[in-house]
């Protein structure tokens, strides 16, 4: 074993995935992990889905057991916060004033649930669902009969209100953009969202600022213009911020995320930095951005560690994200937010199995699946190569969408 020691800031998806891509790719130096949660790495996208509805128990978001980082030699020092970077030191400095010397410093801190700053935003009952520590919270109060108010209409506040409205709670969403997961999917899959939630039962208003929160000793209504919503509990998911203010305060470049390059080094050649808390040039996209996404988690962590270890970089992927909601699932291959022309296959106004291809110039830059795993896994294989595509024949269900290449 070298003398290397290699510290990780944040113990989450992407920490996870890093500790078991430096243990493949055979790195010598000893490793510690801090993480300001006191679980082990986790995965985060059941606590809006099975983990909250109760079908999943908690050693099922483990992504590795206990014995896994001990085999490795992997120190986990959970539930401790890492406050300072002193970089000349090459030292982190802990929140119980102890610190670590570190000869690489890989910092994957993550994001923290938005909140609002509105008239009794602070009022006991108004939860945010970011950790396994709010969906305990948020359980207090989740059981049939109570009335839940979703401030956001995303991904994470959909899935809850779908789980919550099954549970028998009476489930309103207040979005305050013109339609549902606007920042994540086409006009066309937010109106079929709004129908599916309406059809389960859910009460959906789009174009609602929410105002304040009243309620005596702790939340009973939430106030917006021309609306009064009755509320037992209230969850915000109105996004994230990534957990930048480490990385700022030692003088590392941050543009909406830590700044890294293709292999997620930051300007420090000694820091590198991964997941939700970093903002990197995508070639395929051939844009910077920072994206929230366990893929994004995985290859970074990846992409980390081959660097960290000297090893070539893994090839570059496509990007995709996926939402469980009732009987749907949503997968999304690439980005759409640049499309000018949206191609459909399948019915959107019936049933629940559908597909929209998005194009820019005729060349496939995305695809949103609805319970069509055939057309995602098509879709990411053309986005990847920069296909160009037959608009025609992606509107048609008969011709596979590997045909539809020009
Ligand atoms: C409810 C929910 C549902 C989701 N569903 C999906 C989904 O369906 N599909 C999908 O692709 N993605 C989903 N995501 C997003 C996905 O979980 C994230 O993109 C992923 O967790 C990012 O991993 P990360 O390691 O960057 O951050 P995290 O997993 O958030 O880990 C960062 C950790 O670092 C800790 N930390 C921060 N600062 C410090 C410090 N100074 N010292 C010590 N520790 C620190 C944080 O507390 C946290 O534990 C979901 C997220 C949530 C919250």
């Amino acid at each position: 074993m070298s003398d290397q020691h290699l510290v990780i800031v944040g113990a989450g998806h992407a920490a996870g995935q890093l500790i078991a891509s430096l243990a493949q790719d055979k790195y010598s130096g000893t490793v510690t992990a801090v993480g300001d949660e006191p679980y082990l790495p986790y995965q985060r996208p059941p606590l809006s889905k099975k983990f909250l509805a109760g079908e999943l128990a908690l050693d099922r978001l483990y992504l590795k057991p206990a014995a896994f980082y001990e085999k490795f030699g992997t120190r986990l020092l959970l539930g401790r916060r890492v406050e300072r970077i002193d970089r000349p030191a090459h030292r982190v400095v802990l929140d119980d004033g102890s610190s670590l010397d570190y000869s690489t410093l890989v910092l994957a801190t993550g994001s923290r649930a938005r909140t609002l700053s509105l008239p009794g935003a602070e009022l006991p009952g108004i939860a945010s669902l970011r950790s396994i520590a709010d969906v305990e919270a948020i359980r207090a109060r989740f059981s049939a009969g109570k009335s839940l108010v979703v401030v956001g209409g995303g991904y994470i506040g959909l899935e809850l209100a779908a789980v919550a409205v099954k549970l028998g709670l009476a489930v309103t969403v207040l979005e305050a953009a013109p339609r549902l997961m606007m920042r994540g999917v086409g006009p066309v899959v937010s109106t079929f969202y709004e129908r599916l939630h309406r059809e389960e039962g859910v009460a959906v208003h789009t174009g609602v600022a929410v105002k304040g929160f009243e309620g005596e000793g702790r939340v009973e209504r939430v106030v917006c213009e021309g609306l009064l919503a009755a509320a037992d509990l209230v969850v915000v998911g109105v996004g994230a911020l990534p957990n930048i203010e480490l990385a700022r305060t030692a003088g590392l470049a941050t543009t909406n995320g830590i700044d890294v390059d293709a292999r997620c080094r930051t300007e420090d050649p000694a820091i590198y930095a991964i997941g939700d808390c970093t903002n990197q040039h995508h070639p395929m996209l051939d844009r910077r951005l920072r994206l929230e996404s366990v893929h994004n988690a995985l290859e970074q962590g990846r992409m980390a560690a081959a660097a960290i270890c000297g090893l070539p970089a893994p090839p570059d992927q496509v990007p995709w994200f996926w939402s469980d909601q009732y009987d749907v699932k949503l997968q999304t291959a690439g980005l759409s937010d640049r499309h000018d022309q949206a191609i459909i296959r399948g019915r959107p106004d019936e049933g629940r199995s559908f597909a929209v291809f998005y194009l820019s110039d005729g060349v496939l830059v995305a695809c949103d699946a609805m319970n069509r795993a055939a057309e995602f896994m098509m879709s990411k294989v053309l986005v990847g190569a920069r296909a160009r595509v037959d608009a025609a024949k992606l509107a048609d269900e008969r011709v596979a969408v590997k045909d539809c290449r020009l």
